[in-house]
This record gives C-alpha cells, sequence and structure tokens, in this order.
C-alpha cells in the first residue's frame, strides 16, 4: 500500500477520484532573437501590447476569483497586476530591447531573471510568493509574445481529473471547473500559498507538498486524492474508492450538523452549561472566532504584536488592539495574556541573551517582572481598554505566588498613574494566572485564594511535567497531554479553583479535540478556549455527551495507567454518544470494544 500512497500537507479538504493530467508548467524556452535596427520600436510596442493583454486577462481572473472565492481571495492577483503596471521594470524590458536590438519576449526573460536575482538576495520571508508572483507574470507575459496560450487544454478536460503540477499559480487553480476538476495535487505549496487559499475557496479538495509527484504519477494513473489527511493513493482498487467516497459521505453529514450547530447553545445533553471561547493569535482570527460565536476571546497571545516588527510596540498601538478585540466580542471576556517572550517565542526586538536551556530560562513572566519598562506599557494598555471593554489580564509561566503578587502592585500603581495623568481608564481589572507549570497546579489551591481566575495551559503543563519539549519531533510521541500524570494536575486544579469559588478555563490545544473536550468537562472544567475554526466540532461534541458520562470517563481516565489507556476510554465513552466514524476515530477505537460500543 505505501508504495501506491504519497503523502503531502492537505490545504483544502474533501475526496476527490479521477484519473491524473500532469502538467509540467515551466518557463517556456526562449530563444536567443535578435531584431533589425529598424524593428526595435516596433518590438516596444508588442511588449507594450501584450503586457496591456495579459492586465486584462489578469483583471479577468481577478473578477472571477472575487465570484468564484471572495472579495479577499481576488486580492491575491493584485500583486501580479501590480508587477505587470511597475513602470521601472518595463522601461528597464524596452531598454535591454532597445540597446541590444533583442525581441522583447527575451528582453522580458532577462528582465525577470535580474529582479528574481535581487529578490532572492534581500532573503525576505515573504520571498517564496512574491517569487511565485514574478514567475506567473513572467509566463504569461512570454507566453503571450510567443503567441502559445497555456490555458486552452483545461477548456477540454470533461471527464473527472486530478491536476498534477509542480506549481499550481492562482490564475490557473481560479479557472479550475469544479465539476470536472476534482482534486489538485501539487509538488510546491504549502497551506498558506495563494494557489491553496484559492482551491479552499471554491472548494477543489487539494495536497501540496507532494515531493516528486511528477515523477511519480503518470498521466492517466487513477488517483484517490485525500485533501483531509494530504494523502494521494495512485491506483487505488474499487473497494479502496468506495472507502474513501464512504468517508467523504460522512465528513460532508459531519460538515453540515456543525453548521447547523453555529447558533445553538452549547450545552450538555444533561444540561450542562459549557462557555467557548477562542484563542486568538492574530488579528485575522477574531472573525473566524466571532462567526463561530465564541463567547469572547480566552486567550489573547500578544507576542505577534512584536513579531515581524523592528520595535516594540507603543502603549496607544496595543490599546488600540485590546479595544478592537474587546468590541468584537461585547458582554464577553476578552483574556489578555501578558507577553510570554523567550522559550519559543523570541521576536527580533526582543533581544533575549541567548541561554543554554531557554525553555527553563528567562521567559514569560520573569521577563516582565525584570523588564518593568515593557511590562508596565503593556499593564497601561489593558487598564485604558479595560474602561470600555470587558478585559482580563492573565499571566503566563506562573511557578511562584510573589508573581502574582507583583503583577498586581504593578497594576495598580499604573492605574493610579493613569488617574492622576487624566488618561481614561479603569481602576482595577481581573488578574488571573495561567497554570502551565507543575509548580503552579500543585500550588493550585493558593493560586486561586489570590487570582481572580485560572486558566490551563495544557501545552506548557505537557512539556514540564513530562519533561517533554513540544516543539522537538522526535519526541512527539511522548508530548502526550492525556498521560495521568498531567490528568492529575488538572483535576487538582480544576478542584482548587472549585473550592476557591474562582472560575477555571483550558486554553491549550487539547481542548480543540473532541475526546480531550469530553475529558476536561469531566474533570470539571465549564468554560474551553480553543482555535476559532474547532468552534464548531467542540459545541457539536458538549452537545452530544451528558455531564455524568464524561465525570465517569474521566474518573475511569484518572485511574488508567498510561495515556494510550486514557485516550480508549475516552474513544468508549464517546462512541456511545457519537458515530465515531464521523469523526474519523473509529480505527483507533479499541478493537474489542469497537463491535459492541457501535454496533457494527
Ligand atoms: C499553553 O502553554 O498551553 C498555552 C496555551 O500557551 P502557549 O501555547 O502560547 O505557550
Ligand atoms: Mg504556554
Amino acid at each position: 500500500m505505501s508504495d501506491r500512497q504519497l503523502k503531502g500537507i492537505g490545504v483544502s479538504p474533501g475526496i476527490g477520484v479521477g484519473a491524473a493530467i500532469v502538467v509540467r508548467w515551466t518557463m517556456p524556452e526562449v530563444p536567443h532573437r535578435v531584431v533589425p535596427r529598424s524593428q526595435v520600436e516596433k518590438e516596444v510596442r508588442r511588449l507594450r501590447a501584450a503586457v496591456k493583454d495579459v492586465k486584462r486577462y489578469l483583471q479577468d481572473m481577478r473578477a472571477k476569483a472575487e465570484d468564484r472565492a471572495g472579495v479577499d481571495e481576488a486580492r491575491i492577483f493584485d500583486a501580479q497586476i501590480l508587477m505587470l503596471e511597475d513602470k521601472e521594470f518595463l522601461s528597464g524590458v524596452a531598454d535591454l530591447i532597445r540597446e541590444n536590438h533583442l525581441a522583447a519576449e527575451k528582453a522580458y526573460e532577462f528582465k525577470a531573471l535580474e529582479v528574481r536575482d535581487m529578490w532572492a538576495a534581500t532573503g525576505s520571508p515573504r520571498l517564496k510568493d512574491r517569487l511565485a508572483d514574478l514567475s506567473g507574470v513572467t509566463v504569461r507575459v512570454i507566453e503571450h509574445l510567443m503567441h502559445r496560450g497555456s490555458d486552452e487544454r483545461w477548456e477540454s478536460i470533461t471527464q473527472p481529473t486530478v491536476v498534477v503540477a509542480k506549481e499550481l499559480s492562482p490564475g490557473l487553480t481560479v479557472q479550475l471547473d469544479r465539476e470536472h476538476v476534482v482534486g489538485l495535487v501539487s509538488e510546491e505549496g504549502t497551506r498558506t500559498s495563494h494557489a491553496a487559499i484559492l482551491a479552499h475557496s471554491i472548494g477543489i479538495p487539494a495536497v501540496f507538498g507532494v515531493a516528486g509527484a511528477i515523477e511519480r504519477i503518470e498521466a492517466g494513473t487513477m488517483v484517490v486524492l485525500d485533501g483531509t489527511r494530504g494523502t494521494v493513493l495512485l491506483q487505488p482498487t474499487p473497494h479502496e474508492i468506495a472507502d474513501a467516497q464512504a468517508q467523504e459521505l460522512r465528513r460532508r453529514e459531519l460538515a453540515s450538523q456543525l453548521e447547523e450547530v453555529v447558533d445553538q447553545q452549547s450545552v450538555t445533553t444533561d444540561g450542562l452549561r459549557i462557555v467557548l471561547r477562542g484563542n486568538v493569535d492574530l488579528p485575522d482570527e477574531i472573525k473566524a472566532a466571532q462567526e463561530h460565536r465564541a463567547e469572547g476571546v480566552g486567550l489573547l497571545r500578544t507576542e505577534f504584536l512584536i513579531t515581524g516588527h523592528t520595535a516594540l510596540p507603543s502603549e496607544d498601538e496595543q490599546t488600540a488592539y485590546f479595544r478592537r478585540v474587546a468590541k468584537a466580542f461585547p458582554g464577553h471576556p476578552v483574556v489578555v495574556r501578558t507577553y510570554d517572550l523567550g522559550g519559543d517565542k523570541l521576536p527580533a526586538p526582543f533581544r533575549a541573551p541567548s541561554e543554554v536551556n531557554p525553555q527553563l530560562g528567562w521567559r514569560a513572566i520573569r521577563v516582565c517582572l525584570d523588564r518593568p519598562d515593557i511590562f508596565r506599557t503593556q499593564l497601561r494598555a489593558a487598564l485604558r481598554a479595560a474602561k470600555d471593554g470587558e478585559i482580563w489580564l492573565m499571566i503566563p509561566l506562573v511557578t511562584r505566588l510573589d508573581e502574582l503578587e507583583r503583577t498586581r502592585a504593578l497594576v495598580a500603581e499604573e492605574a493610579t498613574k493613569l488617574a492622576r495623568e487624566g488618561i481614561a481608564a479603569a481602576t482595577s481589572l481581573p488578574v488571573g494566572v495561567m497554570v502551565e507549570t507543575p509548580a503552579a497546579a500543585v500550588m493550585a489551591d493558593r493560586l486561586a485564594a489570590e487570582a481572580d481566575f485560572l486558566s490551563v495551559g495544557t501545552n506548557d503543563l505537557t512539556q514540564y511535567t513530562l519533561v517533554v519539549d513540544r516543539g522537538n519531533a522526535r519526541l512527539a510521541e511522548r508530548f502526550t497531554p492525556h498521560d495521568p500524570s498531567v490528568l492529575r494536575l488538572l483535576k487538582m486544579v480544576a478542584d482548587a479553583a472549585r473550592t476557591a469559588g474562582k472560575p477555571a478555563s483550558v486554553c491549550g490545544e487539547m481542548a480543540s479535540e473532541p475526546l480531550s473536550a469530553l475529558l476536561l468537562i469531566g474533570l470539571g472544567y465549564e468554560t474551553l478556549s480553543v482555535a476559532p475554526p474547532a468552534l464548531p466540532l467542540v459545541k457539536w461534541t458538549v452537545r452530544q455527551v451528558s455531564a455524568a458520562r464524561a465525570r465517569a470517563a474521566a474518573e475511569q481516565a484518572l485511574a488508567a495507567r498510561t495515556a494510550a489507556e486514557v485516550l480508549d476510554l475516552l474513544r468508549i465513552a464517546l462512541a456511545e454518544a457519537v458515530d465515531l466514524k464521523l469523526l474519523d476515530l473509529d480505527s483507533r477505537l479499541p478493537a474489542a470494544r469497537r463491535a459492541a460500543s457501535l454496533n457494527v
């Protein structure tokens, strides 16, 4: 099976079954042609006319993208249109024609190579998309000048087809007809490449980053492409095709159930209300959180305010951002997590000394307390935004009580100063602790007594409890938030918060996933903060299960010996409420129980 299966990144979900057509879309061979001196101006005119035609074509594609994919996606074409309009570039090409008597296509090719080399030397992180745009424009102009059309072949596709390419351009992707092109495979590209974004919006399943696809997939080969899992299966048997299609049907069924759930209450079958908030790392996630009806933001990461900038953000900038987020969720809290710098988060303007063990080093609240200049600015911004929005403050990587006490003291000092300065700001705001170290979990009773709320960061809590670097791929199998040791800590924190009468939530990644959501509810968490795209799935899960069953499962899980045992128990509990096949979890249900609990 494995020599028939290629692996890539699923960039647009869904299953496509069809015969492959392989596109070798490369820069055309441009002959070195010179023109007589008398023809030079004609050649320049030919260049201008070609650029004009290609621009018209791209504007058409832009309109098509707006129609098929949406206004934001259509902007993908702006970069190419701007490149075409670049006066300096065009006069550079015209100069090459005039000075060297080159044919327009050769001159265009030379100039594009020169620009490509110049850009490549800058090493900018956004280079890949810019280079792809440059190649896209160059190929189009040159093909036009050489009277070679590149798109006609698409019009003749009438059978279900999977397009296999080295790299897919947005211009090509937006034209594909979903009726007949049932999937896209590309060697290059990631989830964020332009063609991937368009394929997703248009709804064509796609797998990108498939190494060697062009060599390994022969034209005409039948292919089952799974854009959710990121796999491409060659020469599938009828049974494999039927399996894939059944899987796709179930996914669609789940998707339609998830759509319905958006406007429904987040409540278990036995009436326990579970509050679902969104984790927002970047401003563009606000929209997804709103659309999925997040009840506020349970974790507003603030590192992005520094990442990619040359200087630390000002108080005004931060105030504006916090206000903007608060305004997006009226009536709900927005939990601003103070800077979690250091460790794995090292934006350039924040110059941290290099350390042997950065994850155990100068990180998060430690940095903030040592650099009150940075910290006070952020606290003032939070206080100012809290004047008209429900802003809560949360401190990461707490290991000692005095970190909370010192933060509170700084908040109080800045509130007094703001009042003295006559600047509109709240006089105080709720201050909570992120429980993401074993020290904080063990001290949860004391922290809960002093903090206004607790929120468990299971990513770091797992890392520090199991002593497994969260970013180390070699240890990925050991990174198990379901380990019984982590579960015990989660239980201690939930109990401590309940005893102290303070709210507790979980904002680590595990909360975004159905089995863990069930476990966390069972352990006593009534607020979960999850990645915005996962909100419907978590709400759907909440609505299928009973809190009583979740509690029983959590109790069993606490008595389990290993993370694998915990997962088995959770699968069994969830299978009583939902068809695990819908969640693609059935194959991982323990075999003996699968038959019993799924009635198969
Ligand atoms: C966590 O550690 O679980 C968490 C939510 O914070 P981050 O992933 O930003 O470290
Ligand atoms: Mg963390």
